[in-house]
């Protein structure tokens, strides 16, 4: 009989796509794909995601080894219990156990982690940074924002640290997707763009906003709480670097100089000030899965 090769998996889930990814115990990239969230998790989300899984370990006559999967949301320090999952539709009953449904599901262990952490890693890894402090802040869907010490993403005493989307910096009339009022969140972040752009007809696409609409107010707002958000982390963690990327940095004629002159405005001088180093993210949508599947390798691979 011929012996199945070993494949890892990662899936990176978001709000809006599941983008996923399959690798070989040498790190090799197999396969890439990315689908609508909401057409995968349509038979429930165990069926869906075990599903997209299992067609592919069948199409390469491989054994899928582990998972790590990422959300959008609080996952506990055991990296098995989703906390909290503002943006994502998934109902209490089907976060119940999820890893251990999906463990049966796919004969192979588990993991989860915040999807932020997995980006981080990837980042840091391919800027070549592990030894190093660093911060990021993704604005996307939300105000994503990760902390890398000590050579790992720092996850504080119940794996929930580095919520700056959720400091209450935002609309105080306003309620969060987390319950509370005011989070940074309600101002800046793509819902918050979007929900602006959706007040009254406009001229152009949302994704060309920064092109027709860089100086609308509510834009100008948007960068000013984000440039206070990082600076006020920046403050407090004294990185080397601070990672800077996101969908919504990712939109053309987005700009990128005028809010790191911004952060800096708010930096203490002479330190951090003249130190630390700003980087752009690496834009490509799969490292969210790509990081989940390297870090599969690393977790249920790495003493084969
Ligand atoms: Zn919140």
């Amino acid at each position: 009989m011929q012996k199945q090769h070993s494949v890892v998996a990662g899936v990176d889930m978001g709000a809006t796509h599941i983008r996923f990814c399959l690798q070989t115990a040498t790190g090799e990239t197999l396969h890439c794909e990315k689908q609508r969230t909401a057409e995968v998790i349509a038979p429930g989300v165990v069926a869906g995601i075990a599903q997209m899984i299992s067609e592919q370990i069948a199409r390469y006559e491989a054994r899928c080894r582990g998972l790590v999967m990422g959300f959008p949301a609080l996952v506990g320090k055991d990296n098995r219990t989703i906390i909290s999952t503002p943006n994502l539709p998934l109902q209490p009953e089907e976060v119940h156990d999820l890893a251990g449904k999906l463990e049966d599901a796919l004969g192979c262990p588990v993991a989860f982690s915040r999807d932020v952490n997995l980006q981080l890693s990837y980042d840091v890894v391919e800027n070549h940074l592990t030894q190093q402090q660093v911060l990021a802040a993704y604005l996307g869907t939300g105000m994503g924002f990760a902390v890398w010490m000590n050579g790992a993403p720092w996850t504080g005493a119940h794996g929930v640290a580095g919520e700056l989307g959720h400091i209450p910096q935002g609309d105080m009339t306003q309620t969060c997707a987390c319950g509370n009022p005011g989070c940074l969140e309600t101002v800046c972040s793509g819902l918050a763009l979007k929900r602006w752009y959706e007040q009254q007809p406009r001229d152009f696409a949302l994704d060309a906003l920064f092109i027709h609409a860089g100086e609308a107010p509510f834009v100008q707002a948007l960068l000013e709480s984000a440039a206070r958000a990082i600076a006020t982390s920046i403050n407090l963690f004294d990185p080397d670097a601070v990672i800077l990327g996101g969908g919504v940095m990712d939109m053309q004629a987005f700009p990128r100089e005028q809010l790191i002159t911004l952060i800096q405005k708010y930096l203490r001088r002479p330190l951090p000030y003249q130190a630390v180093r700003f980087i752009a993210a690496s834009s490509s949508a799969f490292n969210g899965a790509q990081g989940a599947a390297t870090l599969a390798r690393c977790r249920f691979l790495s003493s084969r």
